[in-house]
């Protein structure tokens, strides 16, 4: 399941980030992910639930934005969109062409929200309050 070293990734990632926010508590981390990725959203947000659950940033939300696959004919410069990796272009028939869009794995936004570290409630009473988990642990 690639999908758990994607979240472990991203969770390196946005904590490299939040070394510039001490005392602030991430609510969301949005990412656009390429269709070519293969990444199920669900699975991706469980996981990246699993590695965040303990941590610095429990409770935190992941957000997929779906980028679907595009490519450009390098001979008759159409754009068309990619099924199933499928490269060749549907009016010429020619099979070199350029990827635009669908390889993309990016950190896009982060959602923070500053607090006083003394006045911060432990996770537990914070999850309870805010319902994050739900039902679903
Ligand atoms: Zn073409």
């Amino acid at each position: 399941m690639h999908e758990l070293s994607i979240a472990e990734e991203l969770v390196r990632v946005i904590r490299e980030e939040l070394r510039a926010h001490p005392n602030a508590r991430l609510k969301a981390a949005l990412v656009r992910v390429g269709a070519l990725r293969l990444i199920e959203p669900m699975t991706l947000e469980c996981c990246f639930e699993a590695a965040t659950c303990d941590g610095p940033l429990a409770g935190a939300r992941l957000c997929n934005e779906q980028v679907e696959a595009l490519a450009r004919c390098c001979k008759c410069h159409l754009e068309f969109s990619v099924e199933h990796s499928w490269f060749e272009c549907p009016r010429c028939g020619e099979t070199g062409s350029e990827l635009l869009h669908g390889n993309e794995l990016q950190l896009v936004s982060l959602e923070i929200e500053k607090e006083k570290a003394d006045a911060m409630p432990s996770n537990e009473i914070e999850l309870v309050a805010e319902g994050v988990y739900g039902s679903q642990t």
